[in-house]
């Protein structure tokens, strides 16, 4: 499998040059020059996890893993989730299951591709005896996945950047208070996207990339987007459901990563019929789907912070798809929103992402009512990034299609609103909370570039 950038400035790379690179040095995304095909009758027949992912990931690695080390490191990774069954499900209505995807050991889907990558990168430095220093930014969820997966490796130490108050206590906490000399929390006083400047602004600087030996992990890594087609697979393998039925995705949506993973399934052979973009108020994509224009407003602080952003960054990547893999126009149309702070496609365009994705907002105050009437009705607790998938499912739903919704985060992860929600404290916060005792230790700057320069060559590993 090959690469190239969406913006025409790099091709024919290996999957190690891009899972190294993150971000091309023409600002672009890198996507594989094919989409792989998998023949979904032969993958039914697998109910192992990890040997669904292996099936899956193989083809976007090719040559540069042998398939049998990949198998290990798949096992591995994933030995580390909590639950006998990696995803687990829950039926609330018939035809609406929540689709949990939190048994990792930070409790948001993050983990699936942190816990692998991880390994993968440390796969390669022992092959060439090197370090790494990763630089990512977050809106809560990757930060901790990440940490809790780059604690264990003696090859790479880690700077996490995140919003100050812009993440709940218990995020926060699970990036700083899990000490090791590899590991560098950093809280910029900003937004997530000045997190995600900042982090870009280094990347695209390879002289300063390539001196200090650094890589990022943000959901913009192709590698991140791979391993989260998996769990698509996954779940219409084991859920029993006839040929005849039509099948929608709803997704709880900020960087449009995980939905785009979902995208990427349907080229493969995910019968999927829909996918459903859930949002909250920072609704730049669900603007889109309704009026064909894309452009930045400012973002809005939520009860769902790992979806409070202004940009959806790997939207890019659909983007030039939708564009006919033209790279020249791709530039052009990234141009037009660094200028203008937004463009537009025509109507066909517009008709044609509409074929694959739909798109709902929910607002606070439904995700409010929606965690207590799911938990009055089921006695069931959602946390607020799924019930936005809840709500943007049902609205959706008129037909009564057979609907899954990504269970993105554990509803402790964001207790203090769940607790509102229900009422009441929620059982084994404390036994969750102990579990990050440890005193908190970070660094805390303005939102600049300069300083989280400082820190990484003062602290970098080569
Ligand atoms: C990261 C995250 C999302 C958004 O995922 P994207 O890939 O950025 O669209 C939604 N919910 C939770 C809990 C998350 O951590």
């Amino acid at each position: 499998m090959k690469y190239l950038s969406t913006r025409g400035g790099e091709k024919d790379l290996t999957f190690k040059d891009i899972l190294f690179s993150g971000l091309a040095s023409d600002g672009g995304l890198y996507v594989p020059d094919e989409w792989p095909q998998i023949d979904y009758n032969a993958l039914k027949k697998i109910d192992s996890y990890s040997e669904l992912a292996l099936e899956i990931i193989y083809p976007f690695i090719g040559e540069d893993i042998k398939k049998s080390e990949l198998k290990s490191l798949i096992d591995n990774a994933y030995a580390k989730f909590s639950k006998s069954k990696i995803i687990t499900f829950k039926n609330l209505k018939q035809r609406e299951h929540i689709v949990e995807l939190f048994n990792g050991p930070t409790l948001a889907f993050k983990d699936f591709a942190m816990q692998l990558i991880v390994p993968i990168f440390d796969y390669y430095l022992l092959q060439e005896n090197k370090k790494l220093n990763l630089i990512v930014a977050t809106s809560g969820d990757t930060g901790s996945a990440a940490i809790n997966a780059v604690h264990q490796s003696s090859k790479i130490n880690i700077f996490c950047l995140f919003p100050k108050g812009r993440i709940s206590d218990f995020q926060k906490k699970q990036m700083t208070t899990v000490h090791g000399d590899n590991i560098f929390p950093i809280e910029v006083d900003g937004t997530f996207d000045d997190c995600q400047n900042i982090v870009k602004s280094i990347l695209v600087d390879r002289d300063f990339s390539e001196e200090f030996s650094i890589a990022a992990v943000n959901s913009i890594n192709w590698s991140r987007v791979m391993i989260q087609i998996v769990y698509y697979f996954y779940t219409l393998i084991n859920n029993n459901i006839s040929e005849d039925e039509i099948i929608n995705f709803s997704v709880p949506t900020g960087n449009f990563g995980d939905i785009y993973a979902g995208y990427v399934g349907i080229k493969m052979g995910l019968p999927v019929n829909k996918l459903i973009i859930a949002t909250n108020e920072n609704d730049i994509l669900d603007r889109f789907i309704n009026s064909g224009s894309y452009s930045i407003e400012g973002v809005t602080k939520t009860t769902s912070p790992s979806m409070d952003i202004a940009i959806a960054s790997n939207f890019e990547r659909l983007l030039f798809d939708l564009l006919q893999k033209s790279s020249v126009m791709t530039s052009e149309k990234m141009n037009e929103l660094k200028n203008n702070r937004s463009f537009s496609v025509t109507k066909e365009q517009s008709n044609l992402v509409k074929k694959t994705f739909s798109s709902k907002k929910i607002n606070q105050n439904e995700v409010n009512d929606l965690i207590k009437e799911t938990y009055k009705e089921f006695n069931y607790i959602m946390d607020p990034h799924t019930a936005i998938g809840l709500g943007a499912s049902r609205v959706l739903n008129e037909r009564g299609d057979n609907n899954f919704i990504l269970g993105t985060a554990h509803p402790i992860k964001f207790s203090d609103t769940v607790e509102k929600a229900i009422g009441h404290p929620m059982q084994s916060t404390n036994e969750f909370f102990e579990m990050y005792k440890n005193e908190e230790k970070f660094y805390s700057f303005m939102n600049s570039a300069e300083e989280v320069r400082k820190v990484i060559k003062d602290n970098y590993s080569k």
